[in-house]
Formats: C-alpha cells, structure tokens, sequence
C-alpha cells in the first residue's frame, strides 16, 4: 500500500547526500522501463481510463498473436512459444483487475497507473536475487513497454489540466546510475532520492556538482512513494516529508530563504583571493564531468579545474569520441578556464563507472578490477588518442594531464613512456602542444601513498582521490551502505596517508592538492589545511563556501590541529578536533 494514501504527514529518513531543499511532486522512476507521463484524472473519467487500458491491452494482443504466427512460419513452434508466454502475461486477471481498481483509487492516467503496478510486480520479483526470475521480470517489462505505447497517445481530448505545467518533479529511483544522474534535465529534475547508493557513490557526487538535493537509503521508495505525492526533500538532513502540512511547509521556506541569504553573501567574496588569514595561499578548482559545466565554473570563482573527470563525457554516448573531437572539448577547456590550469584526468573506467567496452561477464569485484590506468595500459590506441588530444588542446590555454588509479612506479613510468611517445609523434607532425604541460597522478591506493616519495621524482604534482584512498585504506567499498558507518575521512590510518603524500611532495618540491570529497567536507578543512595541502578542488557548488572557509582560517593554528590529530587513534577524535575549530570560525556556513 503506498504510504502516502492517507495524505498524512509522514517522515522518511535517508541519507543527505546534496545540500539543498526541494518542493514538488514525485515522478517514480523504475529500473527497466522508461515512465510514462502522469497526471491526474476527475472522477468521471474513470470509465474512459479503463476503456483506454482495454483497448490497450487488445491492440498487443492482436500484435503479439502476429509476431508469433509470423515466428512460427519462419523458425517453428519452439521459438513461438516465447510470444505464447507474453500473451499470457498479458492477460494476467490479477493485474489487470489491480489496475482497474487502481485507476479508480489513484484518479491517475491509465498509462501511468499500468506502469506503476507492473513496476511494482517487477521490482519485488527482482528483490528475490533469482536469476530465472529476473528474466521473468525482463519479459514483464517487454510487454509491458508494448502495452504502454500502444495506448492512443493522439488523444489528447480528454487529458485534464495539468496541475504541473512545468513539470518540474523529485525523481523517486531505486538506483541511478552516474551516467543517469549526469543526464538528468536540471530544469525539469529538482531532487532525487534513492533506495541504493552512498554519500561517495559517483552518482552522489555529480548531483552536488549538479547542485540538485538528493537523498540516498529510503528503504522501499520505489514501491511505498506514489507518483505525484507532494513532497518536501530536505537535503541537509535527510528528511523527506510526504503530505507536509502548511506549517512545515511554511518551516522550510523560511530555511531556503536563509540559505539563499547566505549564498548572495558568499557571491561578494567570490573574486577574492584564496588565502589564509596569515598569508597562507590554497589554490581552489573546481571538478567537472562535462563541457557545459564551464558555465557553472566561470561562475564559482574557481581558480581553475582540479579534475576533469573524463569518463563520463567519453563514455556516456555509447561511443568513444575520436581524437578531434575530443581534442576539441579539451580546447574548449583550456581556454575557458585561462588564466588558470585546468587538470584533465585521463580515462577513469570500470570500477562503479561505465565499463570501457563490455566484459564478457560481471567482475566479482570491480572496485579491485580492470579500472582506471590498468585500462589505458591495456587499450594503448584508446590511450594514445585521449592523450594526443590533451596534448593538441594544451596549445590552447594551460592544462595539466593526470593519470588515475597508480599503484605504483611501474604504472607510472608506463604511463609516461606512452605520452612520450604521443609528444614525439605530434613534434614529427609539427602539430603544437605545450612541452612542459604539468604531469600529475592520483593518490588513490595505499601503495602509492606509501610509495610518493619515489613517485614524487616523477610527477609535478599529486592530487588525493580521498574517495577512493578511503575505501582502499579501509577495505570499505564507498558505494555500499552495509559498510557506510565505516567509511571515515578522518580514519586515522587514511590521515597518515594524506601526510605522508603531503610530506613527499613537499620534499621533491611539487604540489599536492586533493580533489575528493573531503575537500568539499567544510568540517574538515581545517585538518587538510594544517596537512600542508596546497590545492583544493571540489564541486563548484561547495566551491564559495570553501573559500569563505580558508579564508576564516588560520595556517599556524590549522598546522598545530594536523600535528594533534597525528597523535589521535580514533576518527571520530581528529573529527572533533578539526570541527570544533571549523565551527569556531565559520559557524554559518556549515548547520
Ligand atoms: C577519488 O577517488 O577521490 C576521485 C576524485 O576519483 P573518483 O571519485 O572519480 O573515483
Ligand atoms: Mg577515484
């Protein structure tokens, strides 16, 4: 039963993974099939919803008993059969009495009504982790798909004012994936909450990079949350409240119109400098996924790109761009991003990411799989390419190239040799790039923080992936909730780590930045301030909020914290520590 029948106020708890608060109703998302539109009906038209899903459901009828004859005349009965099973599913009498009944209760399109209830069906067939089964839900969402576009989308006659003419909605999901949750429309999607995912999955990330609320673990979302409830995603807590009341309603209002105080506040320091109150100079980038967030650069007040993740553009249209077309973007890059550097991280596929190319089958564990460098080792054309593409684009403004996933000095060198290579073969073809682009790698395994001294010979700077530095550190996988209470920035084996890169890099005379999300954790720069970290790259949504930070601290106190926090054996005491001060210094920014 959904929960909010009742039209009750009711609280869910999630996770908050995106600040922010959004008001509006829900679209539920199912995992296989794409949603129809949803809109409400008056009471009257019930009978025309029902005649409508009839009609539906007799017209692929017809259409199957076609497909299957025809099948039968070319490859035989067996073959046949599976269509035989698809009209059988069709005329299942318990859905189809469950929509009737439901269309009269929702007073929801027919469509819509359909979609939710075969969704429902599937996803509890799903949860049973059978493999026969979930074919079985395939074949439901196949013929469901037909019966849904079969539905006579011509007639518009009877469709009924829409009370959501801009259809701006909260996405209600199981799951999203990063490539899901990178295309999302901005203008219509206002907040997203899922069943799945943690505060460091990817998807997590690029929705505050995004800057759209999101909150992750409402259990069973997907089947209690009706589509269209109105509700209130409060991104800071955690909270969703379905049905608020006027008074709550009232409530968070008033927290928007704070927090939109606060950010015009944060607009007036935004061309400042990044620098401590004693001097101390932090260089803060920004992280992007894609080309059109130049725009939202441009505006943060970024001092440049830290992480250019460059997975999602190469991967996210189901084809690799060639080598101009990526050139292209990275140009596009460079020169936007001028006076500044701007960072390009090479191919970061697998892992929780798209695949570079499809496995032939499932990796037991893909977060220690075929990932990030050992990819672009393994695919040195595809490698070449991206290379010679950042390479031509460094003609054109000031950017740096930077590998992930370095285990170690062999990966590293490898690596180099290959961009050598490309450099040789533009210099043969008089093609211009810049000879002394920055070269840099990512700390993201414990084996290359215990080994940056060496690495640090080699490279001309080192940016912390904390997030996966974390996980590895840990054994904790950053994208399961099960483990979620141990995946601590502040672990003080992770903390050891960050240290031991800063000192390193220190020592060979190159910079160390991090470009985690523990750079955007206001609580914790104080902690990576007093490490010695000289740049901090983050979501260019959190990026004002940084700077207002640095700007509120102090280096000599900052580094007097870090040589605490050193002697502390437990995360929540180095937490404390570096929150205490952050709250002592800029207390608004953070609640
Ligand atoms: C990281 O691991 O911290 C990082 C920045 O890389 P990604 O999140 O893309 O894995
Ligand atoms: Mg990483």
């Amino acid at each position: 039963m959904p929960l909010h029948s009742s039209n009750k106020e009711i609280t869910l708890q999630g996770t908050a993974v995106s600040p922010g608060v959004a008001f509006g109703p829900v679209h539920v998302s199912a995992r296989g099939m794409v949603a129809p539109e949803v809109y409400e009906i008056p009471h009257e038209h019930i009978e025309y919803e029902i005649n409508r899903f009839e009609a539906a459901i007799e017209k692929t009828k017809t259409q199957l008993s076609q497909i299957q004859k025809k099948i039968e005349d070319i490859s035989g009965d067996h073959e046949a059969l599976i269509f035989e099973a698809h009209i059988l599913i069709l005329e299942d009498a318990s859905i189809i009495k469950k929509v009737k009944t439901a269309i009269a209760s929702r007073l929801q399109n027919a469509e819509y009504v359909y979609y939710a209830i075969i969704q429902t069906y599937c996803e509890a067939i799903r949860r049973m982790n059978d493999t026969y089964l979930a074919e079985r839900a395939t074949d439901i969402d196949d013929v469901a798909q037909r019966v849904i576009r079969n539905f006579n989308s011509a007639d518009n006659e009877h469709k009924f004012e829409d009370p959501n003419p801009d259809h701006k909605h909260i996405i209600v999901a199981f799951d999203l994936t990063p490539s899901a949750t990178a295309t999302i429309d901005r203008q219509k999607s206002i907040g997203f909450i899922t069943e799945q995912g943690s505060i460091n999955s990817h998807t997590a990330i690029l929705s505050r990079s995004l800057g759209i609320p999101a909150i992750v673990g409402i259990e069973a979302a997907v089947m209690t949350i009706k589509s269209l409830t109105f509700i209130i995603l409060d991104g800071y807590t955690g909270r969703v409240i379905l049905n608020p009341k006027p008074e709550t309603i009232t409530k968070y209002r008033e927290i928007q119109r704070r927090k939109k105080e606060q950010e015009n506040e944060l607009d007036s320091i935004k061309e400042s400098l990044t620098q401590t109150t004693d001097d101390r100079k932090i260089t803060l980038s920004a992280n992007i996924e894609f080309e059109h967030e130049l725009t939202y650069v441009e505006k943060s007040g970024a001092e440049g790109i830290g992480l250019f993740r460059t997975e999602f553009y190469l991967l996210g249209g189901g084809e690799i761009p060639d080598e101009s077309r990526q050139a292209r973007v990275y140009s596009e890059v460079a020169k936007r991003t001028q006076p500044h550097q701007a960072i390009i991280r090479t191919l970061d596929a697998g892992g929780d990411k798209l695949p570079a190319e499809p496995l032939p089958e499932p990796e037991p564990n893909p977060f220690l799989g075929w990932r990030g460098i050992r990819v672009s080792l393994a695919r040195q054309g595809m490698f070449k390419e991206q290379l010679r593409a950042i390479l031509k684009a460094s003609a054109h403004g000031k950017l740096g190239v930077m590998f992930p996933l370095i285990s170690g000095l062999k990966e590293l060198l490898l690596a180099k040799d290959i961009l050598k290579e490309c450099m040789d073969e533009l210099n043969k073809s008089n093609t211009p790039f810049d000879p002394n682009i920055e070269i840099g790698m990512m700390i993201e395994v414990p084996s290359a923080a215990l080994m940056a001294e060496e690495l640090a010979k080699h490279v001309d700077f080192f940016s912390i992936g904390t997030n996966d530095l974390i996980q590895y550190t840990i054994a904790v996988d950053r994208v399961n909730k099960n483990v979620s209470n141990l995946y601590k920035p502040t672990n003080p084996a992770v903390i050891r780590l960050i240290d031991m890169t800063a000192q390193a890099a220190k020592n060979n005379g190159i910079w160390t930045g991090v470009c985690g999300e523990m750079a955007s954790d206001l609580n914790l720069t104080p902690l990576l301030i007093g490490l010695g970290i000289d740049e901090l790259s983050v979501g260019t949504h959190q990026l004002p909020r940084i700077k207002k930070a640095v700007r509120s601290l102090n280096y000599q106190e900052c580094k007097e914290l870090a040589q605490e926090a050193a002697k502390c054996r437990f995360s929540s005491q180095i937490l404390q520590l570096s929150q205490e001060m952050a709250h002592r210094k800029y207390t608004l920014l953070i609640d």
